[in-house]
């Protein structure tokens, strides 16, 4: 049976932050990376440049063979796992092959959740998460002129940019009021609908799908609406938000919620398990309380904590907590969201909407928040601004006025 000291499952972001800090602690212990995908590693946030055609699929890789060699990691694609012996310490592959471990990292991520949507499983449907998915949504565009994408998150509206840009015909149907819920409010998120709507795209807000049925043997597909409109897709997306990959962990005696329950050192509730990024529910750092935060930060954070732990690297520190944070470019156009943008309460919100667009949320003159459309930020201030609570009251105006710029003033002061 092949083993590794240090076996990591799934070969994206924080899959190779754990590889990175394990080596940097221990350069010889023995390592493997076991991956579904066929392909050396390659980050999902490419995949709508795949989509357009600016990137070509073959130029995408993160990492080459030299450098698996170099740090002495074997990579072994096309392996799946499947189940999880906790404790004989095994990994069992979908093609029958065991791998022992001494030390495992869950790192495989989140793949596209689909909603029980009436007859989705009779007709022909895209999703974006893999290489194939790119390719295969590509594809299928060259031969399309009617694309209805269900969902108005981020994965959604990048394909429908593409889409409309290749110079279909596109429908995208999200049942919240606004398009990227969750990380703009209604207003900024009004702008950025101006611009999907101005460039041909149809929004059907406030919309659900009821059920799809293929037409013309298959096709195309009818996608009814609750309100009993009908939209004729000859390319059907589905973009609803994506859940973690834990199915080969049932059984296994590994704590799921959501998500694989972490403590701040990433440690799952079994000794010699840990989980990092997109699969993993870790604390989150405005609630206190675990949540799923799917972003590269994020994933890289908790991979590199992983890996620390991993190693018995003693300067590991405990994980402060996650926060959500996208910068989004659409139509040549810019929006960042970080923290609780969105949030209402029992906050202070400052809005303006002078040429470019921002929202400054405030918890105790300390920022929680912040979201901007057509004006230019800085994510990394923001982030510290957040993290490291720092008191706003003698620069509240200011910085509500001038965010970026007093921002950094501010920052400047601190990390002197
Ligand atoms: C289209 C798109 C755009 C995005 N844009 C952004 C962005 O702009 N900014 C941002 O911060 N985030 C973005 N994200 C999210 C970001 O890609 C993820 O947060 C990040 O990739 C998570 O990394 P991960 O290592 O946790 O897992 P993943 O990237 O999900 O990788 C999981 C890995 O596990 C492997 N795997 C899964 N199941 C198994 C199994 N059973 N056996 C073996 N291997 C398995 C997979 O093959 C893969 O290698 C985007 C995602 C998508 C899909």
């Amino acid at each position: 049976m092949p083993e590794a000291k240090y076996l990591l499952v799934g070969s994206s972001h924080a899959a190779l932050e754990a590889l990175r800090s394990i080596r940097h602690f221990d350069p010889d212990g023995s390592m493997a990376m076991l991956t579904r995908d066929v392909y050396r590693p390659y980050s999902p946030t490419i995949l709508p440049y795949v989509v357009s055609g600016r990137s070509k699929p073959a130029a995408v890789m993160l990492r080459d063979e030299a450098f698996f060699e170099a740090n002495n990691c074997a990579f072994v694609p096309e392996a799946v796992a499947q189940s999880l012996d906790a404790k004989a310490r095994t990994v069992r592959l979908e093609n029958g092959e065991s791998w022992r471990y001494e030390r495992l990292l869950i790192a495989t991520g989140a793949a596209p959740a689909i909603p029980p949507v009436k007859g989705i499983d009779d007709v022909r449907f895209h999703v974006l998460r893999s290489l194939e998915d790119a390719t295969g949504l590509r594809s299928a565009m060259g031969s399309s002129r009617h694309a209805v994408v269900l969902g108005a998150g981020l994965v959604g509206l990048h394909a429908a940019e593409n889409m409309a840009e290749a110079g279909l015909k596109v429908s995208v149907v999200e049942m919240q009021g606004h398009v990227l819920p969750g990380y703009f409010d209604a207003k900024a998120s009004e702008r950025i609908e101006a611009a999907f709507t101005g460039h041909g795209v149809k929004l059907y807000l406030n919309h659900k799908v009821v059920a799809v049925e293929p037409r013309d043997g298959g096709h195309s597909c009818a996608v009814h609406l609750e309100d009993g409109k009908v939209l004729q897709a000859d390319l059907l997306l589905v973009a609803t938000g994506v859940r973690p990959v834990t199915d080969w962990l049932n059984g296994s005696g590994i704590a799921v919620d959501k998500g694989v329950l972490v403590d701040e050192a990433m440690r799952t509730n079994v000794e010699g398990v840990w989980a990092a990024g997109d699969v993993a529910q870790a604390v989150d750092f405005h609630t206190g309380q675990p949540a799923l935060i799917g972003i590269i930060p994020t994933a890289v954070e908790q991979g590199r904590i992983a890996g620390q732990g991993m190693a018995d690297d003693p300067y590991v520190k405990a994980y402060p907590g996650g926060i959500p944070v996208n910068t989004y470019r659409f139509f040549g156009r810019v929006a960042l969201s970080i923290g609780q943008a969105a949030a209402s309460g029992d906050v202070e919100v400052s809005e303006h909407d002078d040429g470019g667009y921002r929202r400054v949320v405030l918890s105790d003159n300390r920022l929680v928040g912040y979201a901007s459309v057509d004006e230019p930020f800085d994510v990394g201030i923001m982030g510290e601004l957040i993290r490291r609570k720092v008191d706003l009251t003698a620069v509240k105006d200011a910085f509500i006025a001038r965010p970026v710029e007093t921002g950094r003033r501010l920052m400047s002061e601190q990390w002197r």
